[in-house]
């Protein structure tokens, strides 16, 4: 049993969902509607996940490497033993 409401899966027999509350219907066709359902919110959900903060990040990450390769490149240049 699959509750239709917020997806819990509920022991076989219980007809009230024990998270919402909400009633759970006893058919097995309305149940797989349910499921599939479910799994397309869980799909829209991961695909609203764009990996945008990340490219954020990541391009961060490499100007402090181009900054951290010029400073070396600058106390290279000044402490350059004769
Ligand atoms: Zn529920």
């Amino acid at each position: 049993m699959i509750c239709p409401n917020c997806g819990t899966e509920a022991a076989e027999g219980i007809k009230i969902c024990p998270v919402c509350g909400n009633e759970i219907p006893d058919s097995p066709l309305f149940q797989e509607t349910t499921m599939l359902r479910i799994e397309e919110t869980q799909m829209l959900k991961i695909n609203d996940e764009e990996p945008e903060p990340e490219k954020k990040s990541s391009s961060k990450t490499v100007y402090l490497i181009i900054v951290a390769v010029i400073l070396a490149v600058i106390l290279f240049l000044l402490f350059k033993p004769k």
